[in-house]
């Protein structure tokens, strides 16, 4: 019972209309704060088009993150579209359910996954959600899965300023940091200035900026060769005052990673591809210096 309780002449026969009414925090609410104190940083990876690598750029952080000796959760909440289960070969796991809690999957050392394709039937499977259950699915994914003591969660929202990223933002507080994907194409700017906008709107910080696809690696030499002009994460930084964390390459063998599940960094340790996502987790990583 609550101090506010103790003077209340209905304590005890008031309904959870009027305790929230008064403030006190409801059975939910005090569950995910219990699950949130626990993960000790919060990554949210956005992008605001499709294709621009975002799921990709997120496992990858991910990896890095956890090949570093930090414990993370790979959490994919792009409901309409998951792509984490098949760039981590990871399609057609069912998560155990124990107590109410949903065991996230374990996928390598230190890292553990949880993404709503876990949940469908099979891949033709199309999700006919509303806003009002994508949300609710959402909010079980971070309050019910048994993420334990995690180092970060990072999660991959779908592209856009819709119901999944505005959940995700809101539910891990103003404490949650997000990283912006972009490629090198001006034409993608106004996209990702309007990601950035949302951020601020919920109350978030933007970590920064990627720029994926920027270059391309040959796969004779092994160098980087500039095909487009490159410059619009760079670019966007300077304008929106938001850091820029680096690039990551056009990388054949990342894009094979990508289709058949393997993990490229354990693979290509030493590429310059695997170099652009470490210098891109170094500032990731000094927040838990
Ligand atoms: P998004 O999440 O933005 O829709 P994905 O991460 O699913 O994008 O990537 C789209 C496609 O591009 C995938 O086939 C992926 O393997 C490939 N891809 C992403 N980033 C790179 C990269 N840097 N080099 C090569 N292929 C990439």
């Amino acid at each position: 019972m609550s101090d506010a309780c103790k003077s209340c002449s209905s304590a005890g026969s008031c309904s959870p209309q009027d305790k929230a009414a008064c403030g006190e925090k409801s059975e939910a609410e005090k569950e995910l704060e219990k699950v949130l104190s626990r993960i000790k940083h919060k990554i949210v990876v956005l992008s605001g088009k499709g294709g621009v690598g975002k799921s990709t750029v997120a496992a990858n952080i991910a990896m890095s993150l956890a090949r570093a000796g930090k414990k993370v959760g790979l959490l994919d909440v792009d409901v309409h579209g998951p792509s984490i289960p098949r760039l981590l070969s990871l399609k057609g796991q069912h998560p155990n359910v124990d107590d109410n809690m949903i065991e996230p999957v374990a996928y390598a050392k230190n890292l553990w996954v949880m993404s709503t394709g876990f949940l469908l039937p099979s891949d033709d499977e199309a999700v006919v959600w509303r806003g009002p259950v994508k949300i609710g699915v959402i909010r079980q994914f971070i309050q019910n899965v048994a993420w334990g003591d995690l180092d970060f969660l990072v999660v991959d929202c779908p592209p856009g300023t819709g119901d999944e990223p505005l959940t995700v933002l809101q539910l891990l507080g103003e404490e949650s940091k997000a990283v912006v994907v972009t490629t090198p194409h001006m034409l993608a700017v106004d996209d990702v200035r309007r990601s950035i906008t949302f951020v601020g709107l919920v109350g978030a910080t933007v970590l920064g900026i990627v720029e994926n696809m920027s270059g391309f690696v040959c796969p004779d030499c092994g160098k980087t060769h500039e095909i487009f002009k490159s410059g619009a994460g760079e670019k966007l930084s300077l304008e929106t005052g938001a850091p820029f964390l680096g690039r990551i390459p056009f990388d054949p063998e990342l894009a094979r990673a990508g289709d058949e599940g393997f993990n490229y960094l354990t693979v290509y340790p030493e590429s310059e591809t695997a170099k652009s996502v470490e210098k891109i987790i170094a500032p990731i990583l000094a927040l838990d210096a």
